[in-house]
């Protein structure tokens, strides 16, 4: 049309507007970004997703009376929730139902899965940019809003405050809609990705939802595909394990648990350590075609991949790389065994401190891999762009897996289970999934560390916790401070380490670095000194393998199916 008015520079415009919905991807991860394109993003997904589904249900429906029963909407973390207001205009603007009617059935359709209790990273859009992109959402909005805070008063009569915590609305300068509350009142389900962290979202992020409405609230423990992370990544435990059990655990994983009775047979010992090694080797090549360094795949694999974030503590991984170091330099002491420190992972392009860690790990590595006196005991690498494919060879060739996330952060985790399900053994922190992995592994066949959820909490609320205090008790820490702060391992930078430095000992450590370090330290010991008994290491590796069925993503949709769609399996063979 613009074009036939000869106007071609503003038909140019529009269509380069219209091309950048769908052609920058957000990166943030964890940590909210909110710009209006990406507001515009998240409702042309919603708006196209429900015009597919209103085509498909009324092309054999004349009402909407059978709506819910034949449509289940799972609003996987917030970015969807548009899908509420939007759910609604339809129904009442295109479709003349009546606010009741459309309320009752898309709080029906509706479902709401919690990805993260970090506050940085809960959707908030301010009212002026949401008024200006969507100002009919707006408007329903306001009115789910007021016959919500209706029921919050029939409830809790004159309890202001409460209202104040509870409205969709958030009051400020300017004011904001909170994308979470808003999923949670259109929703029939709230579910979060683990048991602790389902537990953490009814008693410490969303509590007056909670006391508003229990039944709402459910845990689904996240699960990962075996089709992907064991059959298609890891071909020789695949085979290894079908010629010893059958094929039955590609569409059943608990059928693993028969490798149990394997675990301390010498010969299954031998096979399943020799495809580790095959493994290993292999990654082995592939970090020395990227990054220059030879890694030995006779040393422990101690890997660390996934995004780069504070509450994940990368940091936390490369104090103990320090201390291991000054270790071996300072005092002549070894570790037990000749480890290869790996790191992948990416860093949002505006996150500075997760830009920074990358920088830090760099630079210790190329004071470590350059010094003679370490090269027969460590090597630090970080393998650029991390991604799925990159997984899919990493995670086979692992000895130790880290989870070391500051307890009470992590939601689940996935790779956890990836790792565990490869024959690596976890070290970690009582946090998200790892709970359950420790759960069904055995506390024998997993090293765990670290401060409590409730116990971090407490100390939080109650001021408690002194980072000094731990390197006035342990010499070893106060050894890795002092490291910290000269430019030992950033000659080239000399304030590299300055912020990290001083947010630990200046700023109360906020995600607990020397609290943990006390003991982690020890648990990394005590895993090297396990690692040096090789049928020992075997059997508590097969034992991950054998019990990590629980961890399949068959399971976990099989309860989103079950619990919260209320549909039944199609059964194979019969109409
Ligand atoms: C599994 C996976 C993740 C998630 O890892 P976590 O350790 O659970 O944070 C991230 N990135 C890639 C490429 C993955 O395969």
């Amino acid at each position: 049309m613009l074009f036939s008015k000869g106007d071609y520079l503003q038909a140019v415009e529009q269509k380069v507007a219209s091309e950048m919905i769908s052609k920058v991807l957000y990166p943030s991860d964890s940590v909210e970004r909110g710009r209006e394109l990406r507001l515009i993003q998240e409702y042309f997904l919603v708006a196209c997703a429900l015009e597919d589904i209103f085509k498909t249900y009324l092309s054999t429906h004349d009402d909407f009376d059978a709506f819910p029963s034949k449509v289940a909407i799972q609003l996987n973390d917030t970015h969807p929730t548009l899908a509420v207001a939007e759910l609604m205009r339809r129904l009442m603007d295109d479709h003349d139902l009546s606010w009741t009617q459309a309320w009752e059935i898309t709080q029906a359709t509706l479902a709401y899965t919690n990805h993260t209790l970090l506050p940085e990273a809960l959707e908030k859009w301010s009212l002026p940019l949401f008024e200006h992109v969507l100002p009919r959402h707006l408007s329903l909005i306001y009115d789910i809003n007021h016959r919500f805070l209706q029921t919050v008063t029939t409830t809790w009569p004159g309890d202001l405050e409460r209202m104040r915590r509870l409205s969709i609305i958030e009051e400020g300068e300017p004011k904001h809609v909170r994308m979470a509350h808003l999923a949670i009142v259109g929703s029939h389900s709230v579910n979060g990705v683990s048991r602790l962290h389902s537990e953490l979202v009814k008693t410490s992020l969303v509590p007056d939802f909670y006391a508003l409405w229990p039944e709402r609230f459910n845990n689904k423990t996240n699960g990962i595909t075996q089709r992907r992370w064991l059959l298609q990544a890891n071909p020789a435990l695949a085979g290894l394990i079908t010629e010893t059990l059958g094929e039955a655990w590609i569409t059943h994983l608990e059928a693993l648990r028969e490798l149990e009775s394997q675990a301390q047979d010498a010969a299954f010992q031998q096979a399943f350590m020799e495809v580790k090694q095959t493994n290993k080797a292999r990654l082995a090549q592939r970090i020395e075609q990227t990054t220059g360094v030879r890694a030995s795949p006779d040393s422990l694999f101690d890997i660390q991949v996934k995004r780069i974030h504070e509450y994940k503590r990368q940091s936390l991984n490369l104090l103990h790389i320090i201390h291991t170091y000054l270790r071996l330099i300072e005092d002549r002491t070894p570790p037990p065994v000749p480890r290869t420190f790996i790191f992948a992972g990416k860093a949002a392009p505006e996150y500075w401190a997760a830009k920074q860690l990358i920088h830090m790990i760099h630079s210790v590595a190329e004071v470590i891999n350059n010094d003679v006196r370490a090269a027969d005991w460590m090597k630090v690498v970080f393998i650029p762009d991390y991604r799925v494919s990159l997984a899919e060879i990493i995670i086979p060739a692992a000895d130790l897996s880290e989870q070391i996330s500051t307890a009470g952060k992590e939601a689940s985790g996935t790779g956890n289970m990836k790792f565990a399900l490869n024959g690596a053994l976890t070290i970690g922190t009582y946090d998200g999934a790892n709970i359950e992995i420790c759960e069904e592994v055995g506390e024998d066949n997993i090293f765990i560390f670290g401060l409590r959820a409730e116990t971090i909490e407490t100390m939080r609320r109650q001021g408690t916790y002194h980072p000094q205090a731990y390197c006035k008790r342990e010499p070893e820490l106060a050894r890795v401070m002092a490291a910290l702060r000269s430019a030992r391992f950033c000659p080239k930078t000399p304030d590299l380490f300055s912020w990290f430095y001083n947010a630990l000992m200046e700023h109360g450590d906020y995600y607990f670095h020397l609290a943990d370090l006390a003991s982690y330290i020890p648990a990394q010991l005590h895993a090297a000194e396990v690692y040096t008994q090789p049928a020992l290491w075997a059997q508590k590796a097969i034992l991950n393998v054998a019990r990590g069925g629980k961890f399949s993503s068959d399971r976990t949709v099989r309860e989103y199916a079950c619990d919260i769609w209320k549909i039944q399996p199609v059964l194979k063979g019969r109409q």
